[in-house]
């Protein structure tokens, strides 16, 4: 990596010229990718059966305004009970370049947009790096659609009960290239319970959309030795893209 570059990425993610957890960063930790133990996503077997009258199959067939009708009303599961806001995503709805995070936090729970509070701004700087920037040519998205409460991992039958709408996002997106952040993101799109540490470093398919695997900026801002892989990541995505 050359040094220069790398510097102006710490910089950008606000963390030139000290490495230091961030107060409250726990506060707004979402996502846990370190935590091994917990179960892995289920994978959306729930995509796969096309029965004509099944939920999903439904979902599967709605246009942007359907989609976002469904979500907002959405009762599939518990997590309806204890939301503020459904969170839908963000951006352009012809962006070249997907994120999916894991699910919404407090600060996007209030807001009804996704990545808004402290990761989110992180996120907002990783993209800076490689020139990137929110609603621009990037559309963001959550594998759920409502926060977990107390910012606890999302349950294997909530991540099934909301595949179908990422799902959809998907298609009607045509995204050119996938940037999954965390191990729910990356559980649920791949389907395997295998580590980020693991499959990051290599281009994967979702559906025949190219997806590269990073860690949660959630994660980053507490592990040091993560935020310079997360650089290789994305640069890693920008050259992908140059090539797509
Ligand atoms: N973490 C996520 O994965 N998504 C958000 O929208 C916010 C925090």
């Amino acid at each position: 990596m050359e040094p220069s570059r790398r510097a102006l990425f710490l910089r950008e993610m606000g963390l030139a010229p000290l490495w230091r957890r961030r107060a409250g960063a726990e506060h707004v930790a979402t996502a846990t990718v370190a935590d091994s133990g917990s179960p892995a996503a289920e994978p959306s077997r729930e995509l796969d059966r096309d029965e004509p009258h099944s939920r999903a199959a439904r979902i599967l067939r709605f246009d942007w305004a359907q989609l976002r009708a469904a979500v907002s009303g959405c009762e599939a599961c518990a997590l309806c009970k204890s939301r503020k806001n459904t969170v839908f995503g963000v951006g352009d709805e012809r962006a070249d370049w997907l994120i999916v995070g894991e699910a919404p936090g407090a600060e996007e729970d209030a807001r009804g947009e996704p990545f808004v509070g402290q990761a989110g701004r992180l996120l907002d700087n990783m993209l800076a790096a490689i020139a990137l920037k929110r609603g621009d040519n990037v559309y963001i998205a959550n594998v759920l659609k409502c926060r977990p409460p107390g910012n606890r991992n999302p349950e294997p039958a909530e991540v099934a009960q909301c595949s179908p709408y990422l799902l959809r996002q998907i298609q009607l997106l045509e995204p050119k290239l996938i940037i999954a952040m965390g191990r729910f993101a990356v559980q649920t799109l791949l389907e395997t319970d295998a580590s980020i540490a693991s499959l990051r470093g290599r281009l994967h398919r979702y559906r025949g959309v190219p997806l590269i695997v990073t860690y949660h900026p959630a994660y980053l801002l507490r592990s040091l030795p993560e935020k310079a892989k997360a650089w290789e990541d994305l640069c890693f995505a920008r050259r992908t893209m140059s090539g797509l």
